[in-house]
C-alpha cells in the first residue's frame, strides 16, 4: 500500500491509475468491520483506497477526540493485507488549512437522534466525507450500516449535490456474541464488555416482535428499552424505529424499517442498528 499525506499526491495517484477506484474512509484503529468494506471494493474496483483521518470537526468539545485509539502502523499493514493500493492519512492542517470556513449545509435525515445528541458532528461528518469525495474522485464509497443515520446522511448530501460517486452500504460485522465491532469498543472493561452484547440483544428482540406479527413502532422500542435497562451497567441513550430515508419516527410499521440505538457503557457510547425486514 503507498502510503500518501498530501492531498496532490492522492490526485496524482488517481490521474495516473485509469479505471475504476473504491475509497473506504476511516478514522482508523482498523477492525474486521473496516476490513470487510475494503474488501467489498476490492472485489468490486480496479483499484482501492482508504484514508485515515481522526477528523476534529466531527468531534464535541467533551468528546474523545484526544483519546481516539491509533495505531498507525498496524492499520497501514492490516490495508497492505486486504489488497489496498493507497492510504491517505492527511493531518488537519491539510484539510483544515488557515482559512478553511466553508462547511457543509445538512439535509433534515441529520436533525435527530445522533444528530440530537451531538452537536456539529454530522456537520463535520459531511464536510470531511465530501472533501474527501472531491480529492480523491472515487467511482465507489463504501461505508457501513452500523453508522445508520450517517450512511444516510452522506446518500441524501451525495445525491443532493451531485457528486459523481456511487455510495454503497456494507453489512455490520460482528463479534460472535453479537456486539458490533468499533473503534470505540477499546474503551469497555472486561465487565462492561461482557454487558455491551446487550445493544444487539435489544435489537434482536425487536426484530423477533416484528417477526411474530408486531407492526407497532412503540411495541418495538418499548421491546428495545427494557431489554437495555435489564443491563445495569448500560445507560440508554435513545431507542428508535424510522423511516431508514428520513429517519422520522415510525408510528406504525407498513414498509421498510430501521431501528437504530445507543447506549453508554462506562466511558464508552456505543451505538448499533438493524433494518427491517
Ligand atoms: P470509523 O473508523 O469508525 O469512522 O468507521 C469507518 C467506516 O467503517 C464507517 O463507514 C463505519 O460505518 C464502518 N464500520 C465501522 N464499524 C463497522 C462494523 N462493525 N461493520 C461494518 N462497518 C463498520
Amino acid at each position: 500500500v503507498r502510503v500518501v499525506a498530501t492531498i496532490p499526491e492522492v490526485r496524482q495517484f488517481r490521474r495516473t491509475r485509469g479505471g475504476s477506484l473504491g475509497l473506504v474512509p476511516t478514522m482508523g484503529y482498523l477492525h474486521r468491520g473496516h476490513r470487510s468494506l475494503v474488501e467489498r471494493a476490492r472485489a468490486e474496483n480496479d483499484a482501492v483506497a482508504a484514508s485515515l483521518f481522526v477528523n476534529p470537526l466531527q468531534f464535541g468539545p467533551q468528546e474523545d477526540l484526544a483519546n481516539y485509539p491509533r495505531d498507525f502502523e498496524r492499520d497501514r499493514s492490516t490495508l497492505e493485507e486486504a489488497g489496498c493500493d493507497l492510504l491517505f492519512a492527511p493531518t488537519p492542517a491539510e484539510l483544515y488549512p488557515p482559512g478553511f470556513q466553508a462547511v457543509v449545509e445538512l439535509p433534515k435525515v441529520a436533525a435527530r437522534l445522533e444528530g440530537e445528541r451531538r452537536p456539529g458532528h454530522f456537520r463535520g461528518v459531511a464536510t470531511v466525507v465530501l472533501k474527501l469525495l472531491n480529492i480523491v474522485g472515487p467511482t465507489r464509497a463504501y461505508f457501513g450500516e452500523k453508522d445508520a443515520q450517517q450512511l444516510q446522511v452522506i446518500r441524501t448530501l451525495v445525491r443532493d449535490l451531485d457528486v459523481p460517486t456511487q455510495v454503497v452500504g456494507c453489512p455490520i460485522v460482528r463479534e460472535p456474541d453479537g456486539l458490533a465491532l468499533s473503534s470505540r469498543n477499546v474503551y469497555l472493561n472486561e465487565k462492561e464488555r461482557g454487558a455491551a452484547p446487550v445493544l444487539h440483544r435489544a435489537l434482536r428482540a425487536a426484530e423477533a416482535l416484528y417477526r411474530g406479527g408486531e407492526r407497532s413502532a412503540e411495541a418495538l422500542r418499548a421491546a428495545m428499552r427494557a431489554t437495555l435497562e435489564a443491563e445495569p451497567l448500560a445507560q440508554t441513550d435513545y431507542v428508535a424505529v424510522t423511516d431508514p430515508e428520513t429517519f422520522d419516527e415510525l408510528e406504525s410499521i407498513g414498509g421498510p424499517a430501521q431501528l437504530v440505538l445507543a447506549a453508554r457503557l462506562g466511558k464508552a457510547r456505543l451505538i448499533d442498528a438493524l433494518r427491517l425486514p
